[in-house]
Order: structure tokens, then C-alpha cells, then sequence
């Protein structure tokens, strides 16, 4: 079949290719298609499902940063690993929500809250609990990445309003174990399972530059895409090097290879959110223009991803304008209710 018959074919099976299952070879094939053919289907699909010139803004901000049992080699929140970061306590819900009002004032229409723990203790629930009801009476979406979540804690999330989990499975199942032995990749797969039950939308990617072959890449979004239901969200992360960390000297990733598994992320999961994740700071603007053809349409912005840099907010705005780009909107209500300060033994329990 011509590339141009495979394109059409790719574009008229749209609608079912989020319900599809793909097969290695055939996703291996697509990621080492010539770059334009790969680039042009991924355009195609994408303008299919989305306005291709407007990126979805998140804000991310750790609620509570460092000490970590996990051993994930690329972290510097990790007890485990040397790197240098202070672990801090769980933020007071009052400051959570201060710095919310502020990102959605600057534009942003996600929340995005981290924690570094394993999973979250029951004396953290209630404030956890207390963050989302709070971010999304601002008229925000509600994102948490907390760890391995129990179908109960799930469904505790749901029931405040949580809209998107995160929890990326990283790699490959094959490279998993290279990269973290603290946990298995089935443990993450579990998890992501709680969070669908309960009715929470998945957001679940992986970082590129673990010292993973082109196979692990393609294997990681071949698991995503064959989910139950593909995330809603897939952030795609080039790795930030960190000192004291295992992958401290772990080598680069080829720019075209990390725009290729782009569009890739893109093909596989059509209605899904791209993200441009973790190291845009090493990225050139004409990156991640590429990356946004290739179908990234979400970004983080503000100066830390978590620990890490992340583009001043300006030099993204210049470099939409440049491209034309616009923030997507997000249509909801913004509702008018009072949240209910967490009690005095929540706050205490939180300076503990
Ligand atoms: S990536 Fe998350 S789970 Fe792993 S060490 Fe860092 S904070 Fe802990």
C-alpha cells in the first residue's frame, strides 16, 4: 500500500483507533517511517480530533516535595539517590489553594498536585481530599499524582471531584526493572486500573532517555494505547539529568527520535492529550514546534516542574505567538462554594 493510501486508510479508521489494539510490529513499523510521512499522519490524525493550534496549559506544584522510599533512577526526590533536595511536609490546604487561584488567574485550566510518597497514608487523605474540592470550586480541572492508590483512596478522590490522576508507567515493561526495583510495572498498571474504576480520568506517560531502546519506547505507548481505555492524558517526558541520581550521566536523546515517539503517542492515541512534559528547558523553540505538528497539545507552565526547571512563563507566550498557538479553553462553571477550612487536627497533623 502507497504511503499516501496508508495515511487515508490511518485517517478513515480514526474514530475506532482509540478502541483498537496495536500490535509491536506494527507501532515499530510507523515509529521508523520516514520522518515526513510519519509527521504528515500525525498531523492529519490530530486535526481530526483537535483544534491544531490550541495547547492546553497545566500547572504543576509539589504539595509535598522529597524523602521518598521509592529508588526511581531518574529522581531527585528519591531518599534513595544523592541528590540534593530537602524533603518538605505536606503544604497546608490554604497555600494550595492561594498558589491555584494565582495559576488559573495566569491562565492555567488544569491543577496538577504531587506529593513524593509511595502512596498516600490515610492521615493525608483529608487533606488531599480538602486540595481538590478547593481547586475545583476555583473552576479548575483537578490532576493529583500521589503515588499507588488503593480502589478505596480512588474512589475517596472521586468523590471530591478529582478529575485526572497521573501515574506514568515510565518505560517498557521489559527496561522497568533497570530504571526502579522499589515497585513492578504490574503495580503501576494496578493502580491505573483503581483510577479508571472510580471513574477518574488516567493521565499516564513515561520519560524518554532511561537508557531505553526504540523497541521499550514504542512497547511503553503500545501498553498505553491497548489499556482498557487509552489515558486521557499522556505526558511524554525527555529526562532532566540529575545529579546524584543513577541517570546522571545517562545520554541524550536524539530530538528527532523524541518527535518521533510524539507523533507516535499522537497516532496511537488520537483523542488523547500529548503532553510536552519535563525537559522543555533543553529543548529548542524549533523542537518543540515540531513537536506541537507532531500533536502535542499540552504544556506545563510556570518555572518548576515539580524540582525541575521548567521555560519561564513569557518565553512560552512569545514562543506561541510566534507559532500562532492559543491556550484551549476550558468550558466549565466556575462554582461559587465555600470550602470548608480543614479542621484544627488536619492542620496539625499536617505540621507534624
Ligand atoms: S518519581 Fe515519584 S515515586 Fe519515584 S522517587 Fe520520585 S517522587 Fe518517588
Amino acid at each position: 500500500m502507497s504511503v499516501a493510501a496508508r495515511i487515508e486508510d490511518a485517517v478513515a479508521s480514526q474514530s475506532e483507533a482509540s478502541r483498537r489494539k496495536w500490535a509491536r510490529d506494527e507501532a515499530l513499523a510507523l515509529y521508523g517511517a520516514p520522518f515526513n510521512d510519519l509527521l504528515f499522519q500525525a498531523q492529519t490524525v490530530h486535526r481530526a480530533h483537535f483544534d491544531p493550534n490550541a495547547v492546553q496549559l497545566s500547572r504543576l506544584l509539589s504539595i509535598k516535595t522529597g524523602g521518598c522510599p521509592e529508588d526511581c533512577g531518574y529522581c531527585s526526590q528519591s531518599a534513595r539517590n544523592e541528590a540534593e533536595l530537602s524533603a518538605s511536609k505536606l503544604m497546608e490546604v490554604e497555600r494550595v489553594l492561594v498558589e491555584a487561584r494565582k495559576a488559573r488567574d495566569a491562565g492555567a485550566t488544569r491543577y496538577c498536585m504531587g506529593a513524593a510518597w509511595r502512596s498516600p497514608k490515610e492521615r493525608d487523605m483529608g487533606f488531599v481530599v480538602a486540595m481538590v474540592e478547593g481547586v475545583k470550586a476555583l473552576g479548575m480541572e483537578t490532576c493529583m499524582t500521589l503515588g499507588m492508590l488503593s480502589p478505596d483512596q480512588a474512589g475517596r478522590l472521586k468523590a471530591a471531584g478529582l478529575d485526572y490522576y497521573n501515574h506514568n508507567i515510565d518505560t517498557s515493561e521489559a527496561h522497568y526493572a533497570s530504571v526502579i526495583t522499589t515497585r513492578t510495572f504490574a503495580d503501576r498498571l494496578e493502580t491505573l486500573d483503581n483510577v479508571r474504576e472510580a471513574g477518574i480520568k488516567v493521565c499516564s506517560g513515561g520519560i524518554l532517555g532511561l537508557g531505553e531502546t526504540a523497541q521499550d519506547r514504542v512497547d511503553m505507548l503500545v501498553t498505553l494505547a491497548n489499556l482498557p481505555e487509552p489515558p486521557d492524558s499522556v505526558p511524554i517526558n525527555m529526562l532532566i539529568a540529575i545529579p546524584g541520581t543513577p541517570l546522571e550521566h545517562a545520554p541524550k536523546v536524539d530530538p528527532i527520535d523524541f518527535v518521533r515517539t510524539i507523533a507516535l503517542a499522537r497516532i496511537m492515541m488520537p483523542t488523547s492529550h500529548v503532553r510536552l512534559s519535563a525537559g522543555r528547558t533543553e529543548m529548542s523553540d524549533e523542537m518543540q514546534a515540531m513537536c506541537f505538528f507532531a500533536g502535542a497539545n499540552s504544556i506545563f507552565v510556570g518555572e518548576t516542574l515539580l524540582t525541575a526547571g521548567n521555560p519561564e512563563e513569557d518565553k512560552d507566550a512569545v514562543l506561541f505567538q510566534r507559532l500562532g498557538i492559543h491556550p484551549m479553553e476550558l468550558k466549565v462553571e466556575v462554582e461559587t462554594i465555600e470550602v470548608e477550612a480543614p479542621c484544627a487536627s488536619m492542620a496539625a497533623a499536617a505540621a507534624e
